[in-house]
């Protein structure tokens, strides 16, 4: 089993103040892979103290020194995919080659785009010809928490860290104590790439603890938070006392509203991407409202493709679906599956473990077909491998039944006619549309509207949001 119970705080690995170890569980095999430390109140402190010794020197450095920077960390992050893409998979159970592509893939793509933006981010601008003395400066906001969960481990860390130091910001990170493997081989990279010490610290911990404690710190001046939207709520809490700007990317419900003239493809293309990461994707589109002279067809292709899929051991290489995360998802995901097959109709998967498999958190790909919007299975998000289907009839009632949902993260739209997609993808109430499974350019804006969050990741969005902005008047360059 591995020992990872030290924490990476001023630029050296140190043990906790006080043991409090927590095995960290494989989902494929229910066995403890290793074991971390949990931090307390002093380790905490110890971070943020050395977060905030660092900050003052690191805003200092030009941007120019801080790139060469990052782009160490991107061939560093690169020369060691395969340890990362490893870690993921024992972390957090996305099979090898899932693990090894998207899942990694996706820090090296937001590192990259990072990169690029922050190649032509302009902190200081004069956007006023009649007065040239005035200035805009954006300026690094100060020392960051960085709360992370657990189910695209790199994606999430990379999206906040990068910009953060980007701009200039110090940081504490507390990845999910879940998945904390991927973010200790990522602290390894940082160290490597020769970040100055206590500009980057990592943090072991649970939500109670460590993650409390950086929410109420009164020495951050600003949490970023990916998880549930349950956690955004408290922590947004935890901040107010101290009114440091949080910003939170939470749940979603989203709608895949697929019109009659559809492609083909769009269907199945929608069944694949709802269960993509065994489901566990706050992007997903898991609703999917199809038009009623197309549904019974499209019902039996969502079966049928539901049905084709393979569950299996995430250590083999293929395109299988890996197990859910742990034995509490496992558990929430069987009780809506329930849940679901008394309010709608099972047309595929349902209870229990998939043939053959007898240990591991496996689900079976579950489709429930003639769901209404009012029901539960349609309302809460299950974060597994559980679509529900729609019929509805003509586009506005397609619009209200995407929007009726108190999350509005991602909604998807096909239809063969562009006009009526840019329609409907201009009333949906929510961060991101995506039109017949066109996928989103690199370092585009990802966030939420309503309880999926607030503040946008990514590209120039992604550095403003860990910046404060100031005007003066008066000053020449
Ligand atoms: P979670 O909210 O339980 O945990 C996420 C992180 O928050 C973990 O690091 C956890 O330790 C910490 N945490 C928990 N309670 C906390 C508290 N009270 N104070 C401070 N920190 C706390 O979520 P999870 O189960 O790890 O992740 C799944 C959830 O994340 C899903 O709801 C999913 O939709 C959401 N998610 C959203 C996005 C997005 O970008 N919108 C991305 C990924 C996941």
């Amino acid at each position: 089993m591995l020992d990872k119970r030290k924490f990476y705080i001023n630029g050296a690995w140190v043990n906790p103040a006080q043991p409090h170890d927590c095995d960290v569980i494989n989902p494929a095999t229910e066995d403890a892979c290793a074991v971390i430390s949990l931090g307390d109140q002093a380790d905490t402190d110890a971070a943020v103290a050395a977060a905030k010794a660092a900050f003052g020197g690191w805003a200092d450095t030009s941007q120019a020194d801080r790139l060469e920077l990052l782009n160490a960390l991107y061939s560093e992050y690169k020369n060691r995919a395969g340890d990362m893409a490893e870690a993921i998979s024992m972390e957090m159970g996305a099979p090898i080659d899932l693990a090894g592509t998207a899942q990694v893939g996706s820090g090296i793509g937001h590192i990259k785009g990072f990169i690029k933006a922050f190649e032509n981010y302009e902190a200081e601008s004069a956007p006023w010809p009649n007065s040239p003395n005035e200035r805009l400066i954006r300026e690094p906001i100060g020392v960051c928490g960085l709360i992370t969960p657990w189910n695209w481990p790199m994606n999430q860390v990379t999206l906040k860290v990068v910009p953060a130091l980007a701009v200039g910001c110090t940081v504490v990170l507390k990845p999910s104590e879940i998945a904390p493997l991927s973010s200790i081989v990522f602290s390894e990279i940082i160290d490597a790439a020769g970040f100055p010490k206590g500009v980057y610290n990592m943090v072991n911990g649970d939500g109670a603890g460590v993650g409390s404690q950086l929410s109420s710190h009164p020495d951050l001046d600003m949490i970023s938070f990916t998880g549930s939207t349950r956690a955004g709520r408290l922590i947004t809490k935890a901040a107010a006392e101290t009114i440091k700007r949080v910003t939170l990317e939470l749940g979603g419900k989203g709608a895949n509203i697929v019109f009659a003239d559809a492609d083909e493809k769009a269907v199945k293309r929608g069944v694949l991407q709802c269960f993509g990461n065994t489901g566990q994707s706050c992007n997903s589109p898991t609703r999917m409202l199809v038009e009623r002279s197309y549904y019974d067809e499209a019902v039996e292709i969502a079966a049928a493709t539901a049905e084709s899929i393979q569950v299996g051991d995430p250590a083999k290489n293929g395109r299988q679906l890996g197990p859910v995360v742990s034995q509490a998802q496992y558990d929430k995901i069987q009780g809506l599956i329930e849940v679901g097959m008394n309010e709608g109709r099972l047309v595929a998967g349902g209870l229990g473990r998939p043939e053959g498999l007898n240990r591991g958190y496996y689900v079976r790909p579950t489709v429930i077909a003639d769901v209404s919007n009012d029901m539960t299975i349609a309302r809460e998000e299950v974060f597994g491998p559980v679509l529900v289907m729609i019929p509805f009839e003509g586009e506005e009632e397609a619009i209200k039944i995407a929007n009726d949902t108190v999350y509005g993260l991602t909604n998807y739209i096909q239809t063969q006619d562009p006009a009526k997609a840019g329609r409907v993808a201009r009333k949906l109430r929510s961060g991101m549309i995506r039109v017949n499974g066109l996928d989103a350019a690199q370092a585009a804006p990802f966030g939420g509207y309503k309880q999926s969050g607030n503040g946008r990741e990514g590209g120039i969005w992604g550095l403003e949001d860990f910046t404060e902005l100031k005007h003066s008047t008066g000053i020449q360059d």
